[in-house]
């Protein structure tokens, strides 16, 4: 891919962090921090969490600081003790969208969690940002919307996520043409080694013992399900325009080896470091080039086993998933995401089984008039009914 250069907009120095309160969102404000000038921090938000809004912008003094949800910031704000820094203090959803347009802003670091940054994503890609991708589930939802988007206004999407940021990386070492498939690593998350029938028993804390790996709750709980490396399949259809044959999952439970290009000559290249989301989030920004990084690195003077495993559909069923909609797009990424969310949020309510959660995606999907090239309104109406289906199914 080469850098484009956007005139438009405020230099890719100038960064705005949408979900800054995150996993993601506090790894790049520390990256930030050490990255020191001329990278700057022009705007953050956050959704829930105000008391660290405000900590993130007295630390970083962004011009842009906008809260999603009002009720949050009205109830943690209302004894006037908690006053956020920040010239232009944002409220409600629609925050988010302002911030990805502002032309104070150079890149966008999409790091909200789940269908809630989608519209914010789209935003960026339409004002031809540098959009660092966390918040994957806006390309399952909306991948073809934004590679339009991106293709219209002369924007650049550098992956953020681990395993997506490792194939870019290895891509450089070939043409697009000489692409035989992509092998996206899994850790195999907390039941790797668990039997079907212990996995049917599995608890919300087992579920949240991520192994190897320290992120926000819902992309935990899709680890255990391997709904995340679905959902990663097919996030590698939109962002690297393959089919879903030439995309293939292997486990990989130290999680050092991020993923792997194979080339038509048999060639395969890795990219490989220590589970740490700083490296990507700060190759996201810096591209093409590198600078020193935060991150522990390699230790070449201790011996090393790295292990690879088939994955195992049988007891990870959510993996299916992932090729089937990534084969068919249209409407698919839309309603198997929503009902997922809304699954997850179920599950960790004690409301349904762990094994509910890819059985209800799975309902829903078949359950819904495919539409094979939704407009925006028909995939906002679609999420919101998969959400209604699958709440209703809880109850029950
Ligand atoms: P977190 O749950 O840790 O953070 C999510 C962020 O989004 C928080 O800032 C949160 O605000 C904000 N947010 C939550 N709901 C809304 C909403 N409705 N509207 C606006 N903002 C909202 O998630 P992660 O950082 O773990 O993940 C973020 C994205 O990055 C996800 O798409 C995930 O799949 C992806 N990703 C994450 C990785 C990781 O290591 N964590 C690795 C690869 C990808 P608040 O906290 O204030 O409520
Ligand atoms: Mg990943």
């Amino acid at each position: 891919m080469v850098p484009i250069q956007v005139s438009h907009n405020a230099p890719r120095t100038a960064v705005a962090i949408l979900g800054a309160t995150g996993s993601i969102g506090t790894a790049t404000v520390d990256v930030m921090q050490k990255m020191g000038e001329p990278w700057q921090i022009v705007g953050i938000s956050a959704h829930s969490r105000i008391a660290e809004l405000c900590e993130i912008a007295s630390a970083t003094n962004p011009q842009l600081v906008a809260a999603t949800c009002p009720t949050s910031f009205e109830k943690a704000t209302a004894g006037g003790v908690l006053t956020p820094a920040g010239s232009n203090m944002l409220l409600g959803p629609e925050a988010l969208i302002e911030i990805a347009e502002s032309a104070d802003v150079g890149t966008v670091v999409a790091a909200v969690v789940g269908s809630a940054g989608m519209l914010s994503t789209l935003a960026a890609a339409k004002a031809g940002k540098r959009l660092a991708l966390a918040n994957k589930e806006a390309l399952v939802v909306a991948g073809s919307l934004v590679n339009s988007a991106l293709a219209e206004s002369g924007g650049e999407l550098i992956p953020v996520d681990s395993e997506h940021s490792a194939i870019f990386q290895a891509l450089q070492a070939g043409q697009g043409r000489e692409v035989e498939r992509i092998v996206l690593t899994a850790s195999g998350g907390p039941f790797r080694s668990w039997t079907k029938r212990q996995i049917a028993q599995a608890g919300v804390e087992d579920a949240l013992a991520h192994p190897t790996w320290e992120m926000g709750r819902k992309i935990t709980i899709d680890s255990a399900t391997m709904m995340n490396k679905a959902l990663e399949v097919i996030e590698a259809r939109w962002l690297f325009d393959l089919p879903p044959e030439k995309i293939q999952v292997v486990v990989h439970p130290q999680s050092i080896i991020h993923s792997m290009v194979e080339f038509v000559d048999g060639s395969v290249v890795a990219q490989l470091s220590p589970p740490d989301m700083r490296l990507p989030i700060q190759y996201a920004l810096t591209y093409p080039e590198r600078i020193d990084c935060p991150c522990p690195k390699m230790d070449w003077s201790q011996a090393l086993q790295l292990d690879l495993e088939p994955a195992d559909t049988e007891r990870f069923p959510a993996l299916e998933l992932g090729w089937e909609v990534a084969g068919k797009g249209g409407s698919c990424g839309a309603v198997v995401n929503a009902a997922n969310e809304a699954a997850v949020e179920n599950f960790l309510q004690g409301k349904i089984k762990f094994t509910d959660i890819v059985s209800g995606c799975r309902r829903i999907l078949e359950e819904h008039h495919f539409d094979p090239n939704p407009s925006l309104d028909e995939l906002m109406r679609l999420d919101r009914w998969a959400r209604e289906e699958i709440n209703r199914w809880a109850v029950c």
